[in-house]
């Protein structure tokens, strides 16, 4: 396709005035005429959810899409998105929940590529992912320096990889574990800035790839925030955004906005980062006694700062978010730590002003910039008690996050306030229809919206296992028999099992236990590779089973791979800073958190995960559920998460009848 070519709107139309006519007429034949013909089922849910959808877009509205299980959402949005996009002359932007939705939405045998087919359209899509899924050549070449400790094999591999591959994208080396794709990916403290690849890295490259594209910009809920706050900056700074202008914007699993909208509006700060630059300073030759000094206090006061910091953490396995316990000596330090960093930039930039040689104004740029990161954080960290800002410290790297309190002013400002088109899309927004909830936690104030219930009959396709007698899963006697119905589940399905846990430690401790049976399956675990390449091999390798915390949303394995969804524990929300916020603010309100967040967090949840089941009409299978839950006070927010029409057993025998 030649790049000048505007690619045309799949339908005719003589004037702006007739588009959403003759798109609402195209949809229709779509839907009615061509898919059918490939043998796709006539869903009356899913072209409801198309017609609205599509008139909010033409509208330029705010729009809920609540789809149930099984609607065929994605098709629905589709549609809407390409003929937009081409009407217009800029892309639609479609924002995913996770790299894993990025890859089955537009990756091979995608659903993007299925449409594109069916329909006959020579689509442009292209993914904008998340920096992290991308190789740092310095990074790389930093470890294979022959002066550092050698690596080890896959290390090597993933070096020898980067010296061929053009994209230098994670999914080119699926099998890569995480715990070496971090040593060698993009993060947040690489200073890019002062980079000699800067301008022609993989990571430049990738985002030069996906800018042009004219029809679809496939990127995740990270990226769309990471642009929608930065942009007008960027532009200001005579910078490139990082996405282009786009037209629409689709955000699927939409109830799942606030988490990256959070971290993308806030900043983290790694005491790494701080030692890191602290001991660059040092190393100035010449520097003045004043530069020096302060470099060497301010050692101390960071680590003063996060000693206290980590001694106030909550801990909470089921997290990695961890809260943090405000009091008056975290308050005090963090006020110390911030006043030290101006004090040092006003030192870096004395000695820049009198020691030209010593500091080039391209370093000192960087340190002001990182130096300005962090006191803006600590600022809005110490105004008012803590209490504008949402903070936690990260159970993986130990790093301190602080985030705005409030984004639905930002949301207004950055986002509802442009006259484009933004469609929320999820089986799950609203509590019966009614999206109050959503509405407020976004600041919206009437967006509208369409719900449509799921088009499977789960009275014949589903079956609930709730096993009786089974202590609570805090009780020590729970884990041993869980592990042993667990095991006996999964032998009775012969695998093609999905495992959801509610953290990675549940995964580890499963995976331990397991060591003591033979099954004669293969067990995927959700840390052992990239997330998109598992569940492809879950997918392909039907008697898999597949174990993981972070595949309650977004996966989609329809068939015999999936005939058994065993729900390890209840996934009721853990001491999370942004749920306790929530917390807090309904405790204020006079209202019982238990019952206004935590259950209906965990009936969402929990509705998500069993929507993995049953992907098609024709898809059987088992839901167990290995926590008690009749008689207990969640069995009511449990039994409505269900497939409605389900029928419940407490004995394994009837399971065989679907698995
Ligand atoms: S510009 Fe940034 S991502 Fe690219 S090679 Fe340099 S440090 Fe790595």
């Amino acid at each position: 396709m030649c790049a000048l070519v505007r690619p045309k709107v799949p339908f005719k139309y003589h004037s702006k005035d007739e588009f959403p006519a003759k798109l609402a007429k195209w949809i229709g034949h779509v839907f009615y005429d061509v898919l059918p013909e490939h043998g796709y089922e006539i869903r009356d849910e899913q072209i409801f959810t198309a017609f609205q959808l599509a008139d909010a877009v033409c509208k330029q509205k705010v729009h809920f899409a609540e789809a149930g299980l099984g609607t065929g959402k994605t098709f629905a949005y589709l549609l809407t998105a390409i003929s937009y996009a081409r009407f217009t002359g800029k892309p639609a932007v479609i924002a995913c929940a996770s790299t894993a939705l990025q890859e089955q939405l537009a990756g091979p045998k995608g659903d993007i590529e299925t449409l594109s087919r069916l329909l006959d359209l020579d689509l442009d899509v292209r993914m904008a992912k998340d920096p992290r899924q991308y190789i740092c050549d310095v990074r790389v070449n930093r470890l294979m320096n022959p002066l550092i400790e050698q690596p080890g094999g896959a290390l090597r591999e993933v070096a020898r990889w980067a010296e061929e591959t053009d994209r230098g994208e994670r999914s080119e080396m699926p099998h890569v574990p995480d715990r070496v794709w971090r040593q060698v990916s993009w993060d947040e403290t690489i200073s890019c800035e002062i980079c000699s690849s800067r301008g022609f890295c993989k990571l430049v490259k990738a985002r030069e790839h996906y800018r042009p594209a004219r029809d679809l910009i496939i990127g995740d809920h990270g990226i769309f925030f990471d642009d929608l706050w930065t942009r007008d900056e960027r532009i200001a700074d005579g910078k490139l955004p990082l996405l282009p202008a786009y037209s629409a914007v689709i955000i699927d699993e939409g109830h799942k906005v606030m988490l990256p909208a959070a971290m993308k509006a806030g900043r983290q700060i790694v005491k790494e980062d701080i030692d890191s630059m602290l001991s660059l300073l040092e190393r100035i030759q010449g520097a003045r006694t004043s530069l020096v000094s302060i470099t060497a206090a301010m050692g101390k006061v960071t680590a003063r700062f996060f000693k206290t910091l980590h001694h106030s953490v909550i801990q909470d396995e089921r997290t990695d978010r961890l809260a943090v316990q405000i009091g008056d000596e975290l308050l005090e330090v963090a006020d110390t730590l911030r006043r030290a960093l101006d004090a040092l930039s006003f030192e870096l930039q004395n000695e820049q002003e009198l020691h030209i040689e010593s500091l080039s104004t391209a370093q000192l740029q960087v340190y002001e910039a990182r130096i300005e990161r962090v006191t803006a954080a600590l600022a809005r960290f110490c105004r008012n008690r803590g209490k504008d800002a949402i903070v936690w410290v990260d159970r993986v790297d130990g790093s301190f996050w602080v985030v705005p309190r409030d984004l639905s002013g930002m949301l207004k400002k950055y986002l509802f306030a442009k006259s484009l088109p933004v469609v929320f899309s999820s089986a799950t927004l609203s509590t019966g229809g009614d999206f109050s909830y959503i509405t407020r936690t976004l600041g919206l104030k009437e967006p509208s919206s369409s719900s449509v219930d799921s088009s499977f009959e789960f009275g014949k396709q589903v079956l609930v296992y709730l096993p009786r007698r089974f202590p609570p899963s805090d009780q020590e006697a729970w884990f041993p028999l869980a592990l042993r119905r667990l095991v006996s589940l999964l032998r009775l399905s012969g695998g093609r099992a999905l495992v959801l846990t509610n953290s990675p430690s549940d995964v580890r401790r499963i995976r331990t236990g397991l060591k003591d049976y033979r099954l004669p399956f293969e067990v995927l675990w959700e840390d052992s590779a990239e997330r998109g390449y598992l569940v492809r091999r879950f997918r392909e390798e039907v008697s898999s089973v597949l174990v993981g915390a972070g595949f309650w949303e977004g996966i989609d394995v329809p068939g015999e791979a999936l005939s058994l969804l065993v729900i390890w524990r209840l996934p009721f929300p853990p001491r999370d800073p942004l749920i306790e916020a929530r917390r807090h603010e309904v405790k204020e309100q006079g209202l019982n958190p238990l019952t206004e967040v935590d259950y209906p967090e965990m009936g969402l949840r929990l509705k998500q995960g069993c929507g993995r089941l049953i992907r098609k009409q024709d898809d059987r299978g088992v839901i167990a559920i290995l926590e008690p839950v009749l008689g207990m006070p969640w069995e009511h927010v449990t039994m409505e998460a269900l497939p409605a029409g389900a029928e419940v057993v407490a004995k394994l025998g009837p399971l065989s009848i679907l698995l």
